[in-house]
Order: structure tokens, then sequence, then C-alpha cells
């Protein structure tokens, strides 16, 4: 599979750990090239330190959980709360996808509880759109490039959209043989560890991803540890039913049928 790459873009360091990196861990596994992206730097994530000590120290942390990874780092391209759908943001994003090139790219759903998590999402949808658009010019400037890619959005922070209302998985990814790595990497931004073990007990952060991981393998009837993912709708990414991670993880990938039967259509 020399021509298989796959990106996870999260919007802060960290959030690839909660949400993807699993995933991540399995595509490598079955032979990917994997790359790691967070778009905000994490400068806010700290009481202690100022932003800019808070920046140098979370992307240290982020180098050293894509290295357990074993994913190609890339820079954060802008601060904390300050992921806005600018055409400045989507020009340094399509020149990491032109770059790249993705067949698989996961990121974050499109509703989430944090406008940073849903404004990545749509930065990353866009500029994936953008991949072959040769009049977008990105910074730096990079050459269009065509290619099937398909996008998987994550499951949002608590299993629930914005207004409270339930997200279920079009698909689970069984998880359970890399959750040891995928706690290790998370453990690898221990400025945050410090920081909610301080407010709100010991390894609480290691510990709200586990019970995450739990409650989506229980979803699934099926798996001790999950992810959750909703395939984007193919229209200027893929073909209709192309799904690269049903076909590289095998039987560790599982397709809700309840999504499904959702998805059909009423006219037949
Ligand atoms: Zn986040």
């Amino acid at each position: 599979m020399t021509n298989s790459v796959a990106i996870a873009i999260g919007a802060h360091p960290d959030d690839i750990e909660f949400h993807m990196a699993g995933t991540l861990l399995l595509l490598k596994h079955a032979g990917f090239a994997t790359h790691y992206l967070s778009v905000a730097s994490g400068n806010c994530g700290s009481t202690e330190y100022n932003a800019s000590t808070t920046r140098a120290i979370r992307s240290t942390e982020a180098r050293a959980a894509a290295k357990i990874l074993g994913a190609v780092f890339h820079a954060s391209l802008c601060d904390d709360l300050e992921v806005f759908y600018t055409a400045g943001l989507l020009r340094s994003l399509a020149a990491v996808i032109r770059d790249v090139k993705p067949v698989v790219v996961l990121t974050h759903s499109p509703q989430d509880y944090m406008e940073d998590h849903a404004n990545t999402c749509r930065l990353v949808v866009t500029s994936v759109f953008a991949r072959a658009m040769s009049n977008f010019k990105t910074t730096p400037s990079r050459p269009a490039s065509n290619g099937a890619v398909t996008v998987y959005h994550a499951m949002p922070q608590g299993l629930r959209d914005g207004l409270r209302r339930r997200v279920i998985p079009g698909a689970f990814v069984n998880t359970t043989s890399v959750q040891t790595a995928k706690r290790e990497a998370l453990a690898a931004h221990k400025s945050q560890q410090h920081w909610l073990d301080v407010s709100q007990g010991l390894n609480s952060y290691l510990l709200a991803m586990e019970e995450m991981s739990r409650d989506l393998g229980r979803l699934s009837r099926k798996f001790q540890h999950a992810e959750g993912w909703r395939r984007h709708l193919h229209l200027g990414f893929c073909a209709p039913e192309a799904d690269p991670m049903a076909k590289a993880l095998g039987a560790k990938y599982l397709v809700n049928a309840a999504y499904e039967r959702d998805l059909e259509d009423p006219l037949g």
C-alpha cells in the first residue's frame, strides 16, 4: 500500500489522541503513511504559564505524541479560539493537503461542543475539496493535485452535538489492540494532565479518554474499546461508495446498521 496516506487533523494538541489516534495507529499497521496536525497551538491550555510558554510546551508535547503514534508531525497554524473559517487558514491547510496527498482524512465532527472543533472541520472539508483547483492559491504555493479522498468525521465530545442531541457513528473501529499506545500518546500531553489532575483529580484526563472509548465499544455491541466515524458525503471527494477504511481495517471496522438504515432513500 505505498500510495496509502492518512492524515488526522484536530483542533488542539490532544484532540487527535482523544478521538482519532486508535484509528490512525491501525491505519499505520495496515500500511498507511500517517500524518498528524493540530490546527491550533494549544496556547490557552494553561493557567500556570503565559501563552507563549504554553504554546512552546504544547508543541513539544504534540511532537512527542506524534512520534509515539508513528505519524509525521505538522506544525500548528494559529492560536486557540482563533480557528476561524478564513481564506488565510484555508490556504495554509490546503498547502498541507496538497503536500501530503491523503486518501483518508480524519477530522472532527461538523457538530461539536466547541467552535474550534467545528471550524476545524469546515476548514478541513474545504481545503480537501480545493485540492485540485489550480486557481486556488495555497500558502506556501503548492501545485493542485487530483485524487480521490474520503473524509471521516470523528465523534463529538460527549457523543452529542451542541444542541444536546445524541450523535451515533456510521462505523466503529475496534481500537482495543492499540489502546495502550493511544493512552501513551495522550499521556505525552503532560501539561494537560497536570492541569486536569490539579483541578479534577488524578488521571482524569486519561480516564475521560478511556471512558469515551469504552462507551463507543459498548455502543458497537462488539468491541471493548472503539472509535466512531461518520463518512462525509462523496460529492467532490471520491466515488459514491468509497470507504477506504473498511478495506484497510477489515474485521476491525464495523458499519453501524442503525446509521445506514437512516440513510436509506424513502423513494427506494
Ligand atoms: Zn479541542
